[in-house]
């Protein structure tokens, strides 16, 4: 049953590598506007849960739900096209093109969805001025410091105004500090756009930021807030 409200959901997903078992039954949703923090030691199967919602990696049974529509039954060009167009991906590393200014790697989806240069790069512009970067617009990822670089990333995330954002260890990184202001500017980006955010992390003073906390173990996800 699909609990109301739900944006996204998961049901009874299975994932095996080889003879490794990822996911065992993991479950999942996620409401518009809210930020879940997905928790569990290294190994348990938080990135696969993430992938396999992003409809990056396809389970090898349950279901996965989007807005009514079945993510497994879809071929997988509906599937990328819907990551264009309704999802964003913030990752730890390397995830900025090197070649491009940064202007240009936050304005690149609008791009390839078919917006005028123009019209990107003011968006991108816009976005990184929210992101409090848009000083170092011109300059090579290359050129920036880490947290300046991380939050370039999430301007390139946000500049579709995607239903999903998902975030992959997102400050791994960065000291506590810029982490800090990273998952401040991020979360409330998020909540002003009603985007649902699905967090990867391990770390408490991270997920501190989310409205929810999931645990993955064992490829099992246990909700924090019906344990006891
Ligand atoms: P976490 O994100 O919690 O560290 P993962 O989802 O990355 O956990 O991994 C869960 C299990 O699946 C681990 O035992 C890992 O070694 C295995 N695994 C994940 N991805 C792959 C892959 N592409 N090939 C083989 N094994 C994998």
């Amino acid at each position: 049953m699909t609990p109301v409200g739900s944006l996204l959901v998961a049901a009874g997903l299975h994932k095996a590598y080889g003879a490794t078992p990822a996911l065992d039954g993991a479950s999942f949703s996620i409401h518009p506007g809210e930020v879940v923090a997905v928790m569990g030691p290294s190994g348990s199967g938080k990135s696969t849960l993430l992938h396999c919602l992003a409809g990056i990696v396809q389970p090898d049974s349950g279901t996965i739900t989007y807005g009514g529509r079945d993510l497994t039954a879809m071929p997988d060009a509906g599937r990328s096209a819907l990551r264009r167009s309704d999802y964003g991906f913030v990752f730890q590393f390397g995830q900025l093109v090197p070649e491009l200014t940064c202007t240009e790697n936050v304005a690149l989806p609008l791009r390839l969805n078919g917006t005028r240069r123009k019209d990107a790069e003011r968006a991108a512009l816009e976005w990184m001025e929210r992101l409090e970067v848009a000083e170092v617009g011109h300059k090579r990822p290359g050129e920036v410091s880490g947290g300046q670089g991380q939050r370039i990333a999430v301007a390139r995330a946000l500049v579709t105004s995607p239903r999903v954002l998902f975030a992959d260890e997102p400050t791994g990184a960065l000291d506590s500090l810029n982490g800090e202001r990273v998952m401040q500017l991020l979360t409330d980006a998020a909540r002003d756009t009603n985007a649902a955010v699905v967090l990867v992390t391990h770390e408490a003073r991270v997920a501190a930021y989310s409205d929810r906390e999931v645990v993955v173990r064992d490829g099992k996800v246990r909700d924090m807030a019906g344990a006891a």
